[in-house]
C-alpha cells in the first residue's frame, strides 16, 4: 500500500501545472499554401505541391515510389485494390484498429478475417495469422498499432510461404523502425494517414508506398487512386478495365504536407523518448504491465497504452482510471470500446444495408472469443496521451501519477 493519499480521496493532486501545448502549423505552412494558390491550380497533376510532398516523403523513407490519397482509409483501399484484392478474397488483419483499416477490404467485396494479438505489443501474433489462412486468403493487412512495429520478419516469412500480399497500415506509426527499416517499406505497400490526429496533419490525407520499386506497380497504384486515369508523364489514358475510386489529394493538402514532413523526424524522436521514459518509470510497479516494443523495434508512440494485472491490484480498471484522472493525469480505459468484430456490421454480417454480400462468400467467424488476447487487452488497458508538446516534467508527472495510484492499490 502506498502512503500518499490519493486525490480521489481528497489528497493533493500530482499534476498541478498544465501540460505543454504548441502550434502544429506556422509560417512554413502558410508560405507553402500561398505558393499553392499562386500556382493558379489546386489539381495535383498540374501543380507541384503534391508531387513535392511525395518526393520529400520518398527521400525521408528511402523509397522510389509513393502515391497520395485523400485519407488513410483511402490509402489502404488503394493498396488493397492495387494488390488485386477482389470479390471473395480473405484479408487477415487486426481486431484492434481504426475502422479505416477495414473499409477498403469490404469495398473490394473481400472479407476481413481477424487474427489474435500479442498480449504485450498489441500487434498481430504470427501464429494466429497462420491459423487463419484458408485457400481464400489473399493478403495480410498488418496494423502497426500506436507507433509500435509488428513482427515483420515473421509476417513476411508467412507471406512468402503462402504467396500472400502484405499491406502495412502505418497510420499510427510514422518513422517506426523494425530492425533498422522503416515500417511501410517492408511489405508490398505501406499506408499512411495525415488526418488531423496523426503525427502530422494535412487536415485529411494519406499516402501509399509502392515497395517493389517497379514502375508498373507504381502505375497501378497511381491509377487506383484516380478512377483509373493514367496521368503520368503528361499523357492521360482512361482505359477502364475495372473499378477504381477517386481518392485524389489536392495541392492544399500537399502544400501543408511539405511543411509538416520537415517536422516529422523531431516529432517522432520526442514521442519515442517520452514513451520510453514512461516505461522506464513504471516497469517495476506491481500490477502494471507497460507496453512492450516489438523485438528489434523502435516506437514513435502515437499513444501510450499499459495494461493492469487485476490479480495484483485492489481496484477495477475503471477505478484506477478515475483515480489517475483525479491526480490530473489524462487517461482513458481501453482504446476502441470493443474489438472491431463485435460491431453490428460483423455481428449481422451486413456491410451493405439489406445484403449479406460479401460475407456470404466466407465461413470466417466473428463470434465473441475468436481473439481472446485482443479482447483481454481492451478489457484491461489504460491509454495515456503522448505529445511532442509535452515537457519532460509532464512525463515525470505522468510517471509519478501512475506510481502513486498503482502503489496505493497494490495488493
Ligand atoms: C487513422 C487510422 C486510419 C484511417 O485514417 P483516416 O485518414 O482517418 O482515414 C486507419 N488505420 C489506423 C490504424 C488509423 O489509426
Amino acid at each position: 500500500m502506498g502512503n500518499e493519499q490519493l486525490a480521489i480521496h481528497g489528497g493533493p493532486k500530482v499534476k498541478t501545472k498544465p501540460f505543454g501545448t504548441g502550434k502544429r502549423f506556422g509560417d512554413e505552412e502558410i508560405r507553402e499554401l500561398k505558393e499553392a494558390l499562386d500556382q493558379n491550380t489546386l489539381f495535383y497533376h498540374s501543380g507541384n505541391k503534391v508531387k513535392t510532398f511525395l518526393e520529400r516523403f520518398n527521400e525521408l523513407y528511402g523509397i522510389r515510389y509513393s502515391v497520395a490519397a485523400s485519407s488513410g482509409t483511402a490509402a489502404i483501399h488503394v493498396a488493397l485494390g492495387a494488390a488485386g484484392v477482389s470479390v471473395g478474397d480473405e484479408v487477415i488483419t487486426s481486431p484492434i484498429t481504426d475502422q479505416g483499416t477495414l473499409i477498403g477490404i469490404l469495398y473490394q467485396n473481400a472479407i476481413p478475417v481477424f487474427a489474435d494479438l500479442d498480449p504485450r505489443t498489441y500487434n498481430m501474433d504470427p501464429k494466429s495469422i497462420v491459423d487463419r489462412i484458408t485457400p481464400k486468403t489473399k493478403a495480410i493487412l498488418v496494423v502497426h498499432l500506436a507507433g509500435n512495429p509488428a513482427d515483420m520478419d515473421a509476417v513476411m516469412d508467412i507471406a512468402r510461404r503462402y504467396k500472400l500480399k502484405v499491406v502495412e497500415d502505418c497510420a499510427q506509426s510514422y518513422m517506426t523502425r523494425y530492425k533498422g527499416r522503416c515500417v511501410g517499406t517492408i511489405g508490398d505497400y505501406g499506408c499512411f494517414s495525415t488526418n488531423d490526429f496523426k503525427h502530422i496533419s494535412t487536415g485529411d490525407g494519406g499516402l501509399v508506398t509502392v515497395n517493389s520499386g517497379k514502375e508498373e506497380d507504381f502505375r497501378v497504384v497511381h491509377a487506383f487512386a484516380d478512377k483509373n486515369y493514367q496521368r503520368l508523364q503528361g499523357e492521360v489514358f482512361r482505359e477502364l478495365n475495372y473499378l477504381a475510386p477517386n481518392y485524389r489529394m489536392t495541392e492544399l493538402q500537399g502544400a501543408v504536407g511539405i511543411a509538416q514532413l520537415k517536422k516529422l523526424p523531431e516529432i517522432c524522436e520526442k514521442r519515442h523518448q517520452y514513451g520510453e521514459r514512461m516505461t522506464e518509470g513504471i516497469r517495476d510497479l506491481p500490477g502494471i504491465l507497460p507496453p512492450k516494443v516489438t523485438e528489434g523495434g523502435w516506437s514513435s508512440y502515437w499513444f501510450y497504452m499499459l495494461r493492469l494485472d487485476g490479480s495484483r491490484l485492489n481496484c477495477t480498471r475503471e477505478v484506477f482510471s478515475s483515480a489517475l484522472g483525479a491526480e490530473g493525469i489524462p487517461n482513458h480505459p481501453g482504446y476502441i470500446p470493443e474489438v472491431v468484430y463485435r460491431q453490428p456490421l460483423f455481428q449481422k454480417r451486413q456491410a451493405y444495408p439489406g445484403s449479406d454480400f460479401p460475407f456470404c462468400l466466407s465461413e470466417t467467424s466473428y463470434q465473441p472469443g475468436i481473439c481472446p488476447e485482443a479482447e483481454q487487452i481492451l478489457a484491461t488497458a489504460v491509454r495515456l496521451p503522448i505529445s511532442e508538446f509535452f515537457t519532460e516534467s509532464d512525463i515525470e508527472d505522468m510517471v509519478r501519477g501512475i506510481r502513486k495510484v498503482a502503489l496505493h492499490y497494490a495488493k
